[in-house]
């Protein structure tokens, strides 16, 4: 007999004489209720046995995390908290579980905990909610773009490019590292190697998409991106996953409407897709934040917080005006902040970005017109800049509890402008002499974005550290799994 999702089950109006579920025991009470939870829901279904009539050894194998198949009939419930329930049948153990063994037992486990054992933490509520909602933000994402005519791009995962630019890069070899061939220099022989040079796992799949778009007009990856940065923080990870659009002919105003309404359009998604997950989580973050101090817990509930980036513009702000505020703001001048601002043209750090958006703007940012010398070499120098005080046309969104979901600018798109700076900063026109060729070919005003996938996830979860929503996180010192 085809068993039934526990889903659709749950959503039955009327009463069915046979039907058939599987999946695992969350927990058996009084010898007779099995919660039972397939994953297709965050919701179980409550299974009544016939206790009477069961033999003790099967009821003792229905534990926590065993693997059941039920049959029986589907009747609405008599108890309070589910509409249907299954009065069983038949019960099959497909697979014991041992309650003295099986890590994820029925009671509040720690997220530290729960990353050690991430194999079997999607077995739990949270997970199981955070996981569902995360493969539907991603169909969310390529229906986004596909409805508005944009060409999914695949980019290259190992790259031979060296001068992506955008963070510290896990090189690619197949060269036995105990013994390295080396060159008449002495150096370390590349052409020896797989590929017959230097290759890395891409930092990002701009450069190979800026030529696609300067062909195809509007065009989006979606990948994983690989980071060597040591940075041990809940909002970095070394494998991650990122979505970067490119748009000829689209200036800086039109990449921030894109990545506005991309946004709003996947956050929406993922309400209207996954409200029970979505009710749950929400009620997991309150519990969390009773533990923390008044000052510290939300303002917002999770779907208020959702409800207030579909409802409310994103706040363009400049760079230049940023750093005023910043400047006159009460932790810089109680130097409260661990770096103080003093001057235009310094860098700023996750505790600027977030004073600006948690505590003065109060809504999501973006942040435009960065100084030139703080940005990556092909954004759009901007014109009528004072000399020392160049700015381009780069834009960062901003979010609460975030900081950077959004990276992206307008790009240089003149030859002469952009060899000139790539000269300055030292990387080699012959090496990126390709990406040259979409400014001597063609050129045109192109502009494009990257977001993290896994920044865009925490968002829409409410979780607060970024190993949690993803399946089997890679962090430095961790690749378990
Ligand atoms: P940050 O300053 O937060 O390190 P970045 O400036 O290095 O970010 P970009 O190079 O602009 O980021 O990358 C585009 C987007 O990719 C970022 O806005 C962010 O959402 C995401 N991102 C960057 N690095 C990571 C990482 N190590 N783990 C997860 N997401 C990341
Ligand atoms: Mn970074």
């Amino acid at each position: 007999m085809k068993h039934t999702k526990v889903k659709d089950l749950l959503a039955s109006t009327t009463t069915l004489q046979e039907v058939n579920a599987k999946g695992w025991v969350r927990t058996f009470r009084n010898n007779q209720f099995i919660a039972l939870n397939d994953g297709s829901t965050i919701n179980n279904i409550q299974c009544v046995v016939d206790f009477e009539n069961t033999p003790d050894e099967i009821l003792k194998r229905i534990t926590t995390g065993a693997a059941v198949s039920v049959t029986g009939t589907l009747v609405p419930s008599k108890g309070a908290g589910q509409s249907f329930e299954i009065q069983v049948s038949k019960l099959d153990i497909l697979g014991d579980s041992d309650p003295e063994k099986f890590p994820m037992q029925p009671k509040k486990h720690s997220l530290e905990f729960l990353r050690e054992n991430a194999h079997l933490r999607v077995r739990t509520n949270a997970f199981g909610a955070i996981m569902r909602v995360r493969s539907v933000l991603s169909f969310a994402v390529h229906s986004y773009f596909q409805e508005k005519g944009f060409v999914y791009v695949t980019t290259p995962i190992i790259t031979g490019a060296d001068a992506e630019g955008a963070g510290e890069m896990f090189q690619v070899t197949s060269l036995p590292i105990d013994n390295l061939p080396k060159n008449e220099e002495g150096e370390i022989d590349y052409k020896k190697d797989f590929f017959g040079k230097h290759t890395n796992l891409t930092v990002s799949g701009q450069l190979e998409g800026e030529t696609f778009a300067m062909a195809l007009g509007q065009i989006y990856t979606f990948g994983p991106t690989f980071r060597a940065e040591n940075s041990n923080t809940s909002r970095h990870l070394a494998e991650f996953w990122m979505i970067e659009p490119e748009v000829a002919f689209n200036d800086l105003d039109a990449n921030m409407d894109l990545a506005e309404d991309f946004i709003q359009y996947v956050i929406k998604y993922a309400m209207d897709k996954c409200p029970e997950d979505l009710k749950f989580l929400e009620s997991r973050l309150l519990d969390e934040e009773k533990s923390k101090p008044q000052a510290e817990r939300s303002e917002m509930t999770l779907l208020e917080k959702l409800n207030f980036v579909l409802e409310n513009n994103f706040k363009r702000v400049s760079y230049t005006e940023a750093i005023d505020i910043l400047r006159d703001s009460t932790p810089n001048k109680k130097k409260k902040f661990n770096y103080i601002i003093n001057e235009w043209g310094a860098d700023l750090q996750s505790e600027h970005e977030r004073y600006l958006v948690e505590k003065h703007f109060k809504c999501p940012v973006i942040l435009f017109d960065y100084p030139a010398n703080i940005k990556a070499f092909y954004m759009r120098l901007n014109d009528n800049t004072e000399p020392g005080k160049e700015t381009v046309r780069a834009m960062d969104i901003l979010f609460p509890g975030i900081g950077e979901i959004v990276g992206g600018s307008q790009r240089e798109e003149r030859l002469d402008v952009l060899v000139e700076k790539m000269k300055a900063i030292g990387i080699d026109e012959k090496e990126l002499s390709w990406y040259l060729d979409t400014r001597r070919f063609g050129s045109a005003v192109h502009s494009g974005f990257g977001l993290g996938f896994e920044r865009l996830v925490l968002f829409v979860t409410g979780m607060t550290n970024i190993r949690d929503v993803i399946p089997f996180p890679r962090t430095p010192g961790n690749a378990e799994f």
